[in-house]
């Protein structure tokens, strides 16, 4: 079984995330840029199977800059079997559309029998990239599931819809998205990290896929704004009065 995991790396949510106002791509300054937890939970979904089939193969791909190493040699320390990076300024800016055509091409090079995504990035959140490159490969797509069980010849799991939950199966090969629900991710031990460093990880550029010859029109960010900062709150202080006052303000902003 060979696994590709799609893995994207984001600014630290716990810290300030800020976009470059002049190009409205992500200030890499700004903050921490860490392996998207989601991708990690990911990753942890095909250790487990890799926990009980050794024979497993598990490749972890990613689209970004050259900082995106770092991401990488985390996952290779967790436990995947190598890496690829596609990392090219041609494809700075990259629109979901373009990604998922690059993500596909290169897992189309290698070959797999699952590709493993998160439902939704923290930083763009477009949500669509896994859905996109199951259309791309033709390939049958189990979105936002809570839990998956992975056998020779299938995927099946679990997705949460309102009022309920989706029990939910696909012949492999198939990619799936999974939930902030889905395997807590292990923390990579002494020994991972010291063979994290051996491992292969493999660039590719642009050129180096075959993207067919159909020209993407790319969407653009027209411009960027800061978001304004926060206005002082009203202080409602009790002398008697503060639940009209409470609701005056409630009503004034249409809340009641
Ligand atoms: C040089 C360079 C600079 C870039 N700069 C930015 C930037 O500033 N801001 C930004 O948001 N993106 C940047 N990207 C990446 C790319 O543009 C986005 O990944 C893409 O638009 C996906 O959007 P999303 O995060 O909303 O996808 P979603 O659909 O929300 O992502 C869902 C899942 O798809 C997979 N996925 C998404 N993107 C990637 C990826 N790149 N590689 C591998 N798996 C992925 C992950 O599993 C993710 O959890 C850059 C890429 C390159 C090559």
């Amino acid at each position: 079984m060979k696994i590709v995991v799609l893995v994207k790396q984001v600014p630290d949510t716990y810290e300030d995330r800020k976009i470059d106002l002049s190009s409205g791509l992500l200030d890499r300054d700004a903050s921490d840029i860490v392996p998207d937890e989601i991708n990690e939970r990911a990753l942890e979904s095909a250790l487990r199977y890799k926990d009980g089939q050794k024979a497993t193969e598990i490749v972890v791909l990613t689209m970004g800059p050259d900082s995106a190493t770092k991401t990488l040699r985390k996952m290779l320390s967790m436990g995947a079997d190598s890496a690829i990076h596609i990392v090219d300024d041609a494809l700075a800016a990259s629109d979901m559309v373009q990604t998922a055509r690059v993500l596909a091409a290169a897992i189309q090079r290698g070959g797999f029998d699952l590709v493993l995504a998160g439902n939704e990035s923290t930083d763009g959140r477009g949500g669509v990239v896994p859905a996109m490159v199951a259309e791309i490969l033709g390939l049958p797509l189990l979105p936002s599931l809570d839990a998956l069980e992975l056998e020779a010849g299938s995927v099946s799991g679990t997705c949460s819809i309102d009022g309920g939950s989706l029990s939910v199966r696909a012949p492999l090969p198939a990619v799936v998205s999974v939930t902030e629900r889905s395997a807590e991710a292990r923390f990579p031990n002494f020994k991972g990290i010291m063979m994290a460093k051996r491992k292969p990880v493999e660039t590719m550029d642009r050129a180096s896929l075959d993207l067919g010859t159909a020209a993407v029109a790319a969407s653009v960010v027209g411009s960027a704004t800061k978001r304004p900062a926060r206005a002082a709150g009203t202080k409602i202080i009790d002398d008697g009065t503060a639940a009209q006052e409470l609701a005056g303000f409630l009503a004034s902003n249409r809340l009641i």
